[in-house]
């Protein structure tokens, strides 16, 4: 039923998606994320003409407006340093700008175009007014230190000041920027502008940020796949629980399925995956935060502390045998391969904490075989979700509790599920790729054709 309805519509989108990679070219990460959600919302247009005749799908794969920046910065030993940054504006129909800042080597405009149109539906599924967006830079905070990392974030913030703002445009973190990152930046903002101002959020908690924004992403993406188990009369408990990455969402999600039953048994960064039978217990997860978010370590360092594991240098954990798979790393980080090996040793749950980790045929493949596949735009929704909360906390100059934040969050992945289930075909297992495309799209787009042709 899947794969058919995957053929169906590929005449119409071999053919917008000709124009877009015509207009777009080289940028393959970017052409990935729109054909992924035309193949499923090209049908929905179809049957609606007010978009097609609106051109609504042609707009929305423009960006409203991309900047982008030189950012001058001087390394310790007194060297000037170079570095290209961006921020893609991609659509404010719902609400000001919102999307986080990645720092890597391997960013550029294809990727953030990717990411910034993903945000635009992740967003709208949220329930939250928040539109989409995202930015970052080429800069490598491996192996920098924290002087190092300040000035480059003080000489990024010079320039983006200019461009973002409460009501405008209000970035967060993402792949390689974190707490200590948010912070310079905002400082820098604060003293650029002089205004308090929720202009970031993933803000530490003196000034202005909210409880449980750390953990939102990593523990909405446990939720999700809760909510998809519970549909179908299970649950995570129990279950063995493959995980990919090392960082904000992978911590948060080993945290929350631990929490709930689950044994976590692997967790992975650039160098390698560790596999613990035994489980990554709380215990051995605070050596993982202490690692990862203090020390700044390698997660090969993990066997050595706790013999039972094993390292699997230059690898992926996808080999070993699980029936949830949760990957929070990057993109791509799924191929076909992966998929097949994952399916032929019995996954029954995917749930992708990091943004279009799976390649599209591996999406197909989890499709065809019937698996609970929780597209990013729906799972890992949580964190920016909890970034709208803590927008409305500096806006009302309050802050909520623990409890507060954590019960939003998780009746937001609760809405999110339910308006997944709602735009699916309906026919048998629910397609949550076609139902987070559809219910994401349908309140961007109404509000675009209620703007007019703007
Ligand atoms: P972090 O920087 O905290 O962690 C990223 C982790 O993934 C690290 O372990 C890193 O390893 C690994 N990783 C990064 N790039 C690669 C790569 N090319 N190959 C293998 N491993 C890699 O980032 P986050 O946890 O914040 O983000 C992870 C994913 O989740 C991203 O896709 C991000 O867009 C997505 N996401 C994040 C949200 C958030 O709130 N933070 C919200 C929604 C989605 P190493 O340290 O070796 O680089």
């Amino acid at each position: 039923m899947v794969a058919e309805m995957w053929v169906e519509n590929c005449q119409e989108t071999e053919c917008f998606m000709n124009g877009l990679v015509k207009r777009n070219p080289g940028q393959p990460e970017f052409h990935q994320a729109v054909k992924e959600f035309v193949l499923t919302v090209m049908p929905y247009v179809k049957q609606n003409p007010q978009y097609q005749q609106a051109q609504i799908l042609e707009r929305l794969t423009e960006p409203d407006r991309i900047i982008i920046y030189r950012v001058t910065w001087q390394d310790d030993d007194g060297n000037i340093r170079v570095n290209r940054a961006w921020r893609v504006q991609f659509n404010n129909s719902i609400g000001p700008y919102k999307g986080g800042l990645r720092f890597h080597p391997t960013v550029t405009l294809s990727v953030l175009k990717f990411l910034g149109f993903e945000q635009i539906f992740k967003n709208s599924l949220t329930g939250l007014p928040m539109g989409g967006g995202k930015g970052g830079s080429n800069f490598n905070p491996k192996g920098k230190s924290d002087s190092e990392v300040m000035r480059f974030c003080q000489s990024m913030m010079t320039e983006l000041s200019h461009h973002i703002g409460q009501h405008t445009d209000v970035p967060a973190g993402d792949i390689g920027v974190g707490a200590r990152e948010i912070s310079y930046l905002f400082g820098q903002y604060k003293r650029i502008q002089n205004e308090f101002t929720g202009v970031l959020t993933g803000k530490g908690l003196p000034f202005g940020g909210s409880l449980v924004r750390t953990e939102a992403t990593g523990y909405g993406c446990v939720y999700f796949c809760e909510n998809m188990l519970n549909l179908v009369g299970d649950s995570i408990r129990g279950k063995t629980v493959a995980v990919s990455g090392a960082g904000n969402v992978a911590i948060y999600a080993v945290e929350k399925a631990t929490e709930l039953g689950a044994q976590a048994v692997t967790m992975s960064d650039s160098s390698g995956f560790i596999h613990d039978p035994d489980g990554i217990d709380a215990e051995k997860l605070a050596f993982v935060k202490d690692l990862k978010e203090v020390r700044r370590g390698r997660i090969s360092e993990y066997v050595e502390k706790f013999p039972g594991a094993t390292f699997h240098a230059g690898q992926r954990p996808w080999s070993v045998p699980c029936e949830v798979a949760i990957p929070c790393a990057t993109q791509n980080e799924i191929s076909l391969d992966d998929a097949k090996t994952l399916l032929a040793n019995g996954v029954k749950v995917v749930c992708e904490g990091a943004n279009m980790p799976t390649e599209l045929d591996g999406v197909n493949a989890f499709l065809e075989a019937g698996v609970l596949f929780g597209p990013a735009k729906a799972a890992n929704a949580g964190g920016v979700a909890v970034s709208g909360l803590e927008q409305s906390q500096n806006a009302l100059r309050l802050t909520w509790t623990r409890n507060e934040v954590d019960e939003k969050l998780r009746e937001i992945m609760e809405e999110i599920h339910a308006k997944c289930v709602r735009h699916s075909d309906g026919n048998g297992q629910v397609n949550y790729v076609r139902g987070a495309n559809i219910a994401g799209f349908i309140k961007v787009a109404d509000a675009m054709l209620a703007y007019g042709a703007v």
